[in-house]
């Protein structure tokens, strides 16, 4: 990540106690497998509570009315952020660390009005190049914490099993720069577009070709390559959101995972230590092949 962005973590957990050792009560699982077809896949299962008590605490307030909690007026008062502003698109946001991170350095990049959730590619490709880590987008019915404002989040590369994962898999063409990653067990498009490219065209020629007429129900991911100086781009055009597993009455079979671009990446997050406990690696391939 550039030196502006470790700046503001390192001036974000010297504010309070609270900022620092975020993910300490967090707990961590790895599956690797080889398919059938000869590929190691990587997926890593995180216990994360801290996601359901600050939900809960949420909820439970019924009196307080609802605020929007990234607008800048509800922020925390003791949460800081910088500015950034996307060149092409003139589009300005805030750059804040994530108080209820999955990955060790995790930035919400929220824009500066209140406006609903939806892509802007050149922003995203913008924001990869400037902080050299992996931006990623979860669409309104996909994830989205807070669909009501648009918002991005960033983490170091390294984090997403899926960039180690694809590499040298085979790709079945889809459009002119990408195409279906082949044997990863999950509906992912690959996508490779340089400085010169137009990302919003390349993206909405896909949508377009697979028949979205928004970008609810997508989850995308990209990162700057600087070998090969370009952005790879992991789109997944989502089916669903939850798995029916999610919902079942019996609580042994309950699996709480709300599967968003983190989990289509590999990272699967649950608030439940039940879930953590029982999960195994053939119900998470099918939450993933089936989201
Ligand atoms: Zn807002």
């Amino acid at each position: 990540m550039n030196k502006e962005i470790q700046s503001l973590i390192e001036r974000q957990e010297a504010v309070s106690a609270e900022w620092r050792n975020k993910l300490k009560g967090v707990i961590q699982k790895e599956f690797s497998f080889t398919t059938s077809l000869g590929n190691k896949l990587h997926y890593t299962l995180q216990c994360n509570t801290e996601r359901i008590r600050s939900t809960m605490a949420k909820t439970g307030s019924v009196a307080a009315p609802v605020k929007c909690r990234i607008c800048a007026e509800n922020r925390p008062d003791d949460q800081l952020f910088i500015e950034w502003r996307a060149q092409k698109s003139g589009n300005e946001f805030d750059i804040l660390i994530n108080p209820f991170p999955i990955f060790p350095a995790h930035l919400t990049v929220v824009s500066k009005g209140h406006r609903p959730q939806t892509i802007n590619a050149s922003d995203m490709q913008e924001f990869a190049m400037y902080s050299r880590m992996a931006v990623f987008f979860n669409g309104a019915d996909c994830g989205a914490s807070i669909p009501g404002h648009m918002h991005y989040q960033a983490a170091p590369v390294e984090c997403f099993n899926i960039v180690e994962d694809a590499k040298g898999l085979e790709i079945d063409p889809f459009t002119f720069k990408s195409g279906w990653i082949i044997g990863i067990g999950r509906k992912v498009i690959k996508l490779a577009t340089s400085h010169t490219s137009d990302a919003q065209k390349e993206l909405d020629e896909i949508l377009q070709k697979l028949g979205r007429t928004d970008d609810r129900m997508l989850n995308v991911m990209v990162y700057y390559d600087e070998q090969q100086a370009l952005f790879y781009w992991y789109i997944f055009p989502r089916q669903r959101f939850r798995p029916d597993c999610f919902f079942a009455e019996n609580e042994e079979e309950r699996r709480l995972i709300s599967p968003a671009t983190a989990e289509m990446c590999g990272v699967i997050v649950t608030p439940d230590i039940k879930t953590f406990e029982n999960t195994t690696l053939p119900e998470i391939l099918e939450i993933i092949l089936e989201s």
